[in-house]
Protein backbone atom coordinates (compact mmCIF):
# COMPACT_ATOMS: atom_id res chain seq x y z
CA UNK A 1 0.00 0.00 0.00
CA UNK A 2 1.34 3.27 -1.09
CA UNK A 3 3.83 4.79 1.89
CA UNK A 4 1.41 7.64 3.72
CA UNK A 5 4.41 10.09 4.09
CA UNK A 6 4.34 13.64 2.95
CA UNK A 7 7.34 13.67 2.29
CA UNK A 8 10.25 11.20 1.90
CA UNK A 9 13.75 11.60 3.93
CA UNK A 10 15.60 8.58 3.81
CA UNK A 11 14.14 7.06 0.51
CA UNK A 12 14.38 3.30 0.08
CA UNK A 13 15.22 3.73 -3.96
CA UNK A 14 17.40 5.83 -5.88
CA UNK A 15 17.86 8.22 -8.72
CA UNK A 16 16.28 7.32 -12.04
CA UNK A 17 18.99 8.61 -14.17
CA UNK A 18 21.48 5.55 -12.27
CA UNK A 19 19.26 3.01 -13.78
CA UNK A 20 19.79 3.84 -17.35
CA UNK A 21 23.73 3.63 -17.00
CA UNK A 22 22.88 -0.05 -16.07
CA UNK A 23 21.34 -0.25 -19.16
CA UNK A 24 24.21 1.57 -21.17
CA UNK A 25 27.03 -0.24 -19.65
CA UNK A 26 25.63 -3.77 -21.07
CA UNK A 27 25.50 -2.49 -24.26
CA UNK A 28 29.07 -2.74 -26.14
CA UNK A 29 30.56 0.08 -26.52
CA UNK A 30 28.30 2.66 -25.33
CA UNK A 31 28.81 5.76 -22.90
CA UNK A 32 26.43 6.75 -21.00
CA UNK A 33 25.89 10.52 -20.99
CA UNK A 34 23.43 12.74 -18.34
CA UNK A 35 22.77 15.92 -19.75
CA UNK A 36 21.99 18.14 -16.68
CA UNK A 37 24.04 19.13 -13.60
CA UNK A 38 27.72 18.16 -13.24
CA UNK A 39 27.27 16.67 -9.87
CA UNK A 40 24.52 14.30 -10.60
CA UNK A 41 26.73 12.60 -13.08
CA UNK A 42 29.73 12.94 -10.23
CA UNK A 43 27.17 11.40 -7.52
CA UNK A 44 26.27 8.37 -9.48
CA UNK A 45 29.73 7.19 -10.92
CA UNK A 46 30.97 6.98 -7.16
CA UNK A 47 27.56 5.39 -5.98
CA UNK A 48 28.03 2.73 -8.47
CA UNK A 49 32.15 2.39 -8.24
CA UNK A 50 31.33 1.35 -4.72
CA UNK A 51 28.60 -1.13 -5.30
CA UNK A 52 30.43 -2.69 -7.90
CA UNK A 53 34.12 -1.93 -7.08
CA UNK A 54 34.88 -1.07 -10.95
CA UNK A 55 35.46 2.59 -12.56
CA UNK A 56 32.41 3.70 -13.96
CA UNK A 57 32.70 6.28 -16.98
CA UNK A 58 29.18 8.91 -17.24
CA UNK A 59 30.21 11.81 -18.93
CA UNK A 60 27.87 15.06 -18.22
CA UNK A 61 26.92 18.23 -20.01
CA UNK A 62 27.89 20.56 -16.94
CA UNK A 63 24.80 22.97 -17.10
CA UNK A 64 25.84 25.97 -15.63
CA UNK A 65 23.68 29.03 -14.44
CA UNK A 66 23.76 30.26 -17.71
CA UNK A 67 22.84 27.01 -19.47
CA UNK A 68 19.93 26.79 -16.90
CA UNK A 69 18.52 30.13 -18.08
CA UNK A 70 18.76 29.97 -21.64
CA UNK A 71 19.45 25.87 -22.30
CA UNK A 72 21.53 23.80 -22.62
CA UNK A 73 21.63 22.89 -26.49
CA UNK A 74 25.67 23.91 -26.53
CA UNK A 75 26.36 21.90 -23.66
CA UNK A 76 24.91 18.97 -24.42
CA UNK A 77 26.40 19.60 -28.28
CA UNK A 78 30.15 20.09 -26.73
CA UNK A 79 29.29 17.34 -24.09
CA UNK A 80 28.58 14.66 -26.79
CA UNK A 81 31.69 16.13 -29.04
CA UNK A 82 33.98 15.40 -26.29
CA UNK A 83 32.72 11.69 -25.77
CA UNK A 84 33.14 11.10 -28.90
CA UNK A 85 36.70 12.61 -29.31
CA UNK A 86 38.03 11.04 -25.77
CA UNK A 87 35.86 7.29 -25.69
CA UNK A 88 35.15 6.87 -29.40
CA UNK A 89 32.23 5.18 -28.40
CA UNK A 90 29.27 3.18 -31.10
CA UNK A 91 26.97 4.67 -29.28
CA UNK A 92 25.65 7.01 -26.59
CA UNK A 93 23.02 6.63 -23.95
CA UNK A 94 21.53 10.52 -23.29
CA UNK A 95 19.67 10.60 -19.93
CA UNK A 96 18.29 13.88 -18.36
CA UNK A 97 19.15 15.06 -15.08
CA UNK A 98 16.32 16.59 -12.96
CA UNK A 99 17.59 20.35 -14.07
CA UNK A 100 17.61 19.52 -17.78
CA UNK A 101 13.85 18.38 -17.19
CA UNK A 102 12.60 21.01 -15.48
CA UNK A 103 14.14 23.88 -17.86
CA UNK A 104 12.35 21.56 -20.73
CA UNK A 105 15.30 20.61 -23.28
CA UNK A 106 14.22 19.01 -26.10
CA UNK A 107 16.76 16.29 -26.38
CA UNK A 108 15.93 14.39 -29.28
CA UNK A 109 15.42 17.93 -31.37
CA UNK A 110 19.03 19.12 -30.18
CA UNK A 111 20.91 15.31 -31.09
CA UNK A 112 19.61 15.39 -34.87
CA UNK A 113 20.72 19.48 -34.75
CA UNK A 114 24.00 17.80 -33.67
CA UNK A 115 23.86 14.75 -36.23
CA UNK A 116 23.23 17.44 -39.33
CA UNK A 117 26.31 19.63 -37.99
CA UNK A 118 28.96 17.33 -36.83
CA UNK A 119 30.64 14.90 -38.65
CA UNK A 120 32.03 13.32 -36.16
CA UNK A 121 28.13 11.85 -35.08
CA UNK A 122 28.10 10.23 -38.31
CA UNK A 123 28.76 6.59 -37.01
CA UNK A 124 27.36 6.87 -33.35
CA UNK A 125 23.94 5.73 -32.32
CA UNK A 126 22.18 8.06 -29.62
CA UNK A 127 19.74 6.76 -27.67
CA UNK A 128 17.49 9.89 -25.44
CA UNK A 129 15.79 8.83 -22.45
CA UNK A 130 13.76 11.30 -20.29
CA UNK A 131 14.10 10.70 -16.61
CA UNK A 132 13.36 13.37 -14.29
CA UNK A 133 13.95 11.74 -10.99
CA UNK A 134 11.67 13.98 -9.27
CA UNK A 135 8.75 11.54 -11.34
CA UNK A 136 10.22 8.05 -10.36
CA UNK A 137 12.78 5.77 -9.03
CA UNK A 138 15.91 4.11 -10.61
CA UNK A 139 14.24 0.43 -11.51
CA UNK A 140 11.80 3.16 -13.46
CA UNK A 141 15.18 4.56 -15.12
CA UNK A 142 16.34 1.01 -16.07
CA UNK A 143 13.14 0.19 -17.64
CA UNK A 144 12.27 3.11 -19.44
CA UNK A 145 16.17 3.06 -21.03
CA UNK A 146 15.92 -0.53 -21.93
CA UNK A 147 12.72 0.61 -23.81
CA UNK A 148 14.89 3.47 -25.42
CA UNK A 149 17.62 1.58 -26.51
CA UNK A 150 15.05 -1.00 -28.35
CA UNK A 151 12.71 1.42 -30.08
CA UNK A 152 15.95 3.95 -31.29
CA UNK A 153 18.39 0.56 -32.83
CA UNK A 154 15.38 -2.26 -34.01
CA UNK A 155 14.97 -3.09 -37.40
CA UNK A 156 12.86 -5.65 -39.17
CA UNK A 157 15.10 -7.78 -41.45
CA UNK A 158 14.15 -11.99 -42.46
CA UNK A 159 13.55 -14.35 -39.10
CA UNK A 160 16.39 -15.52 -37.02
CA UNK A 161 14.76 -17.93 -35.00
CA UNK A 162 16.20 -16.79 -31.92
CA UNK A 163 15.11 -16.19 -28.38
CA UNK A 164 15.23 -12.79 -26.83
CA UNK A 165 16.30 -12.42 -23.35
CA UNK A 166 15.75 -9.28 -21.74
CA UNK A 167 16.97 -8.75 -18.19
CA UNK A 168 14.04 -6.67 -17.30
CA UNK A 169 15.31 -5.64 -13.71
CA UNK A 170 18.47 -5.00 -12.12
CA UNK A 171 20.69 -8.09 -11.30
CA UNK A 172 24.50 -8.45 -10.40
CA UNK A 173 27.05 -9.14 -13.33
CA UNK A 174 26.95 -12.58 -11.34
CA UNK A 175 23.44 -13.29 -12.51
CA UNK A 176 23.80 -12.41 -15.97
CA UNK A 177 26.85 -14.91 -15.98
CA UNK A 178 24.32 -17.67 -14.48
CA UNK A 179 21.73 -16.57 -16.79
CA UNK A 180 24.13 -16.84 -20.17
CA UNK A 181 25.38 -20.40 -18.85
CA UNK A 182 22.38 -21.64 -18.32
CA UNK A 183 21.10 -20.50 -21.71
CA UNK A 184 24.35 -22.40 -23.25
CA UNK A 185 23.65 -25.05 -21.68
CA UNK A 186 20.15 -25.42 -23.14
CA UNK A 187 21.63 -24.83 -26.39
CA UNK A 188 19.61 -22.20 -28.15
CA UNK A 189 20.40 -19.09 -29.99
CA UNK A 190 19.43 -16.15 -27.92
CA UNK A 191 19.55 -12.44 -27.72
CA UNK A 192 20.58 -11.51 -23.98
CA UNK A 193 20.30 -7.75 -23.69
CA UNK A 194 21.98 -5.54 -21.33
CA UNK A 195 24.91 -8.38 -20.45
CA UNK A 196 26.84 -6.46 -17.84
CA UNK A 197 28.74 -9.81 -16.97
CA UNK A 198 32.17 -8.62 -18.22
CA UNK A 199 31.51 -4.82 -18.30
CA UNK A 200 30.84 -4.21 -14.64
CA UNK A 201 32.87 -7.00 -13.41
CA UNK A 202 36.30 -7.30 -15.54
CA UNK A 203 39.20 -9.48 -14.80
CA UNK A 204 42.17 -6.59 -13.29
CA UNK A 205 43.53 -5.25 -16.75
CA UNK A 206 47.18 -3.01 -16.84
CA UNK A 207 45.82 -1.60 -19.88
CA UNK A 208 42.35 -0.18 -18.64
CA UNK A 209 39.96 0.41 -21.70
CA UNK A 210 38.30 3.48 -22.04
CA UNK A 211 35.01 1.48 -22.21
CA UNK A 212 35.03 -2.00 -20.60
CA UNK A 213 34.70 -5.06 -23.33
CA UNK A 214 31.52 -6.73 -23.61
CA UNK A 215 28.20 -6.02 -23.75
CA UNK A 216 25.00 -7.14 -25.84
CA UNK A 217 26.77 -6.38 -29.71
CA UNK A 218 25.10 -3.49 -31.29
CA UNK A 219 23.85 -5.72 -34.43
CA UNK A 220 21.96 -7.94 -32.00
CA UNK A 221 20.22 -5.36 -30.83
CA UNK A 222 19.12 -3.75 -33.73
CA UNK A 223 18.41 -7.61 -34.59
CA UNK A 224 15.93 -8.27 -31.75
CA UNK A 225 12.77 -7.81 -34.12
CA UNK A 226 13.63 -10.66 -36.21
CA UNK A 227 13.45 -13.15 -33.39
CA UNK A 228 11.09 -15.72 -32.77
CA UNK A 229 10.11 -14.41 -28.77
CA UNK A 230 11.22 -12.46 -26.11
CA UNK A 231 10.91 -13.40 -22.94
CA UNK A 232 11.58 -10.62 -20.17
CA UNK A 233 13.10 -12.10 -16.84
CA UNK A 234 12.20 -9.96 -14.61
CA UNK A 235 9.61 -8.15 -16.03
CA UNK A 236 6.83 -9.27 -14.32
CA UNK A 237 5.71 -5.92 -12.25
CA UNK A 238 7.89 -3.63 -14.45
CA UNK A 239 5.85 -3.61 -17.53
CA UNK A 240 5.57 -2.37 -19.64
CA UNK A 241 8.39 -2.01 -21.23
CA UNK A 242 11.12 -3.07 -24.22
CA UNK A 243 9.16 -6.58 -24.81
CA UNK A 244 5.57 -5.36 -25.15
CA UNK A 245 7.30 -2.71 -27.58
CA UNK A 246 8.64 -6.09 -29.83
CA UNK A 247 5.34 -7.16 -29.09
CA UNK A 248 3.23 -4.69 -30.28
CA UNK A 249 5.33 -3.01 -33.16
CA UNK A 250 6.62 -6.58 -34.68
CA UNK A 251 4.20 -9.12 -33.18
CA UNK A 252 6.99 -10.87 -31.38
CA UNK A 253 5.07 -13.03 -28.53
CA UNK A 254 6.37 -11.91 -25.44
CA UNK A 255 6.38 -13.80 -21.85
CA UNK A 256 7.32 -11.15 -19.10
CA UNK A 257 8.39 -13.56 -15.95
CA UNK A 258 9.25 -12.80 -12.70
CA UNK A 259 12.99 -12.66 -11.50
CA UNK A 260 13.85 -16.56 -11.05
CA UNK A 261 14.29 -16.49 -7.06
CA UNK A 262 12.68 -19.55 -4.97
CA UNK A 263 11.29 -23.01 -6.56
CA UNK A 264 8.31 -21.54 -8.19
CA UNK A 265 9.52 -19.02 -9.37
CA UNK A 266 12.79 -20.82 -11.46
CA UNK A 267 10.62 -23.59 -12.33
CA UNK A 268 8.38 -20.81 -14.24
CA UNK A 269 11.43 -20.07 -16.15
CA UNK A 270 12.25 -23.31 -17.01
CA UNK A 271 9.02 -24.38 -18.03
CA UNK A 272 8.63 -21.03 -20.31
CA UNK A 273 12.39 -22.50 -21.97
CA UNK A 274 10.98 -25.70 -22.28
CA UNK A 275 7.86 -24.34 -24.49
CA UNK A 276 9.60 -22.10 -26.31
CA UNK A 277 12.35 -24.69 -27.41
CA UNK A 278 10.69 -27.40 -27.38
CA UNK A 279 13.31 -29.09 -25.56
CA UNK A 280 13.77 -30.20 -21.83
CA UNK A 281 15.75 -28.64 -18.83
CA UNK A 282 19.53 -29.89 -19.11
CA UNK A 283 19.87 -32.51 -16.77
CA UNK A 284 22.57 -30.20 -14.34
CA UNK A 285 19.74 -28.00 -13.76
CA UNK A 286 17.94 -30.64 -12.64
CA UNK A 287 20.52 -31.69 -10.31
CA UNK A 288 20.73 -28.45 -9.26
CA UNK A 289 17.20 -28.23 -8.69
CA UNK A 290 17.09 -31.26 -6.26
CA UNK A 291 20.52 -29.55 -4.73
CA UNK A 292 17.82 -26.31 -3.60
CA UNK A 293 15.30 -28.79 -2.20
CA UNK A 294 17.54 -30.67 -0.37
CA UNK A 295 18.75 -27.35 1.24
CA UNK A 296 15.21 -25.66 1.57
CA UNK A 297 14.80 -29.36 3.78
CA UNK A 298 18.11 -29.08 5.73
CA UNK A 299 17.21 -25.13 6.35
CA UNK A 300 14.09 -25.81 7.39
CA UNK A 301 13.82 -26.28 10.86
CA UNK A 302 16.23 -23.06 11.44
CA UNK A 303 14.12 -20.32 9.21
CA UNK A 304 10.52 -21.69 9.63
CA UNK A 305 8.17 -19.19 11.19
CA UNK A 306 11.21 -16.69 10.85
CA UNK A 307 9.54 -13.40 11.50
CA UNK A 308 11.54 -11.10 8.37
CA UNK A 309 11.21 -7.43 6.57
CA UNK A 310 12.12 -7.71 3.16
CA UNK A 311 12.62 -4.53 1.06
CA UNK A 312 14.70 -3.16 -2.33
CA UNK A 313 13.80 -3.31 -6.16
CA UNK A 314 10.30 -4.73 -6.55
CA UNK A 315 11.11 -7.53 -8.52
CA UNK A 316 13.67 -8.50 -6.08
CA UNK A 317 11.91 -8.10 -3.55
CA UNK A 318 8.93 -10.15 -4.34
CA UNK A 319 11.47 -12.88 -5.63
CA UNK A 320 12.68 -13.08 -1.95
CA UNK A 321 9.43 -13.00 -0.52
CA UNK A 322 8.37 -16.19 -2.49
CA UNK A 323 11.47 -18.11 -1.40
CA UNK A 324 10.98 -16.79 2.28
CA UNK A 325 6.42 -18.13 1.60
CA UNK A 326 8.27 -21.25 0.28
CA UNK A 327 10.17 -22.32 3.33
CA UNK A 328 8.03 -21.67 6.18
CA UNK A 329 9.17 -17.77 7.15
CA UNK A 330 6.70 -15.68 7.44
CA UNK A 331 7.51 -12.28 5.45
CA UNK A 332 5.69 -9.39 7.75
CA UNK A 333 7.21 -6.08 5.54
CA UNK A 334 7.02 -6.33 2.41
CA UNK A 335 8.28 -2.93 0.63
CA UNK A 336 10.12 -1.21 -2.08
CA UNK A 337 10.76 2.34 -2.61
CA UNK A 338 9.18 2.38 -6.00
CA UNK A 339 5.15 3.22 -6.37
CA UNK A 340 4.29 0.60 -8.27
CA UNK A 341 0.59 -1.03 -8.10
CA UNK A 342 1.65 -3.91 -9.64
CA UNK A 343 3.77 -5.15 -7.32
CA UNK A 344 1.67 -3.84 -4.43
CA UNK A 345 -1.21 -7.03 -5.72
CA UNK A 346 1.89 -9.45 -6.13
CA UNK A 347 2.82 -9.55 -2.85
CA UNK A 348 -0.74 -8.96 -1.29
CA UNK A 349 -1.68 -12.12 -3.11
CA UNK A 350 1.25 -13.86 -2.09
CA UNK A 351 1.56 -12.50 1.89
CA UNK A 352 -2.17 -11.39 2.46
CA UNK A 353 -1.38 -10.83 6.28
CA UNK A 354 1.56 -8.68 5.36
CA UNK A 355 2.37 -4.92 5.56
CA UNK A 356 2.75 -4.21 2.08
CA UNK A 357 4.37 -0.65 1.44
CA UNK A 358 5.11 0.92 -1.86
CA UNK A 359 7.48 4.32 -2.17
CA UNK A 360 8.81 3.23 1.20
CA UNK A 361 11.02 5.80 3.58
CA UNK A 362 13.58 3.72 5.78
CA UNK A 363 11.87 5.59 8.75
CA UNK A 364 8.47 4.25 7.95
CA UNK A 365 10.46 0.81 7.52
CA UNK A 366 11.91 1.35 10.79
CA UNK A 367 8.96 1.70 12.59
CA UNK A 368 7.04 -1.25 11.06
CA UNK A 369 9.70 -3.38 11.97
CA UNK A 370 9.76 -2.54 15.79
CA UNK A 371 6.07 -2.70 15.95
CA UNK A 372 6.12 -6.45 14.27
CA UNK A 373 9.56 -8.36 16.14
CA UNK A 374 11.62 -8.79 13.19
CA UNK A 375 13.84 -11.33 13.35
CA UNK A 376 15.69 -11.16 9.90
CA UNK A 377 15.89 -8.17 7.36
CA UNK A 378 17.33 -8.51 4.24
CA UNK A 379 17.62 -6.03 1.61
CA UNK A 380 19.91 -3.42 0.14
CA UNK A 381 22.85 -2.33 2.80
CA UNK A 382 21.01 1.36 2.85
CA UNK A 383 18.96 -0.53 5.57
CA UNK A 384 22.06 -0.61 7.99
CA UNK A 385 21.04 2.54 10.13
CA UNK A 386 17.67 0.62 10.72
CA UNK A 387 19.24 -3.28 11.66
CA UNK A 388 21.85 -1.07 13.73
CA UNK A 389 18.71 0.92 15.65
CA UNK A 390 16.89 -2.31 16.11
CA UNK A 391 19.83 -4.55 16.50
CA UNK A 392 18.39 -6.90 13.68
CA UNK A 393 20.34 -8.99 11.49
CA UNK A 394 20.38 -7.50 7.85
CA UNK A 395 20.92 -10.06 5.01
CA UNK A 396 22.29 -7.36 2.49
CA UNK A 397 21.26 -8.13 -1.18
CA UNK A 398 20.83 -6.02 -4.57
CA UNK A 399 21.87 -2.58 -5.35
CA UNK A 400 23.57 -1.17 -3.89
CA UNK A 401 25.45 -2.48 -1.11
CA UNK A 402 28.47 -0.15 0.01
CA UNK A 403 29.82 -1.81 2.87
CA UNK A 404 30.63 -5.55 2.24
CA UNK A 405 32.49 -7.15 -0.72
CA UNK A 406 31.08 -9.43 -3.42
CA UNK A 407 28.04 -7.84 -4.81
CA UNK A 408 29.12 -7.73 -8.14
CA UNK A 409 29.45 -12.19 -7.15
CA UNK A 410 26.07 -12.37 -5.17
CA UNK A 411 24.42 -14.67 -7.13
CA UNK A 412 20.41 -14.63 -6.34
CA UNK A 413 19.21 -15.85 -9.59
CA UNK A 414 18.40 -19.67 -10.63
CA UNK A 415 18.39 -23.06 -8.27
CA UNK A 416 22.15 -22.13 -7.39
CA UNK A 417 21.21 -18.60 -6.20
CA UNK A 418 18.01 -19.69 -4.58
CA UNK A 419 19.84 -22.03 -2.31
CA UNK A 420 22.48 -19.51 -0.92
CA UNK A 421 20.22 -17.48 -0.33
CA UNK A 422 18.59 -20.20 1.93
CA UNK A 423 22.04 -21.37 3.07
CA UNK A 424 22.54 -17.10 3.58
CA UNK A 425 19.18 -16.34 5.52
CA UNK A 426 19.67 -19.87 7.89
CA UNK A 427 23.25 -18.11 8.97
CA UNK A 428 22.02 -15.00 9.77
CA UNK A 429 19.55 -16.36 12.24
CA UNK A 430 22.14 -18.84 13.62
CA UNK A 431 24.47 -15.80 14.22
CA UNK A 432 21.61 -13.72 15.48
CA UNK A 433 20.52 -16.52 18.48
CA UNK A 434 23.92 -17.27 19.31
CA UNK A 435 24.54 -13.37 19.68
CA UNK A 436 21.64 -12.95 21.68
CA UNK A 437 22.31 -16.12 24.22
CA UNK A 438 26.10 -14.88 24.54
S1 LIG B 1 17.70 13.61 -7.93
FE1 LIG B 1 17.93 14.86 -9.79
S2 LIG B 1 19.36 16.49 -9.18
FE2 LIG B 1 19.55 14.86 -7.67
S3 LIG B 1 21.23 13.58 -8.39
FE3 LIG B 1 19.34 12.71 -9.18
S4 LIG B 1 19.09 13.60 -11.22
FE4 LIG B 1 20.60 14.85 -10.11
Amino acid sequence: MPSKRLARVNPCSMCMPMGCVLVFRGVESCMTLFHGSQGCSTYMRLYLAHHFREPVDIASSALSEKGAVYGGAANLKQGLRNVILGYRPKAIGIATTCLAETIGDDVPQIISEFQEEEPLARDVTFIPVSTPSYAASHEVGYRVALKSLVQTMVRKSKPSGRINILVGSIVSPEDVRYLKKLLDCWGFDYILLPDISETFDAPLNEHLPRIPAGGTPLDDIRDLASSKATVTIGGLVQEPGAGYFLEKEFEIPHRPLPLPIGLDLCDRLAASLEELTGDPMPEYYERERGRLLDTMVDAHKVVAEARTAVFGDTEMVLGIARLMTELGMRPQIIATGAINRAFAEAALQMVPSSRIITGADFSEIAEEIMARDIELMVGPFTGRQTARKTKIPLLRVGLPNHDRFGASHQLLLGYEGSMRLVECMANSLIESKERRYA
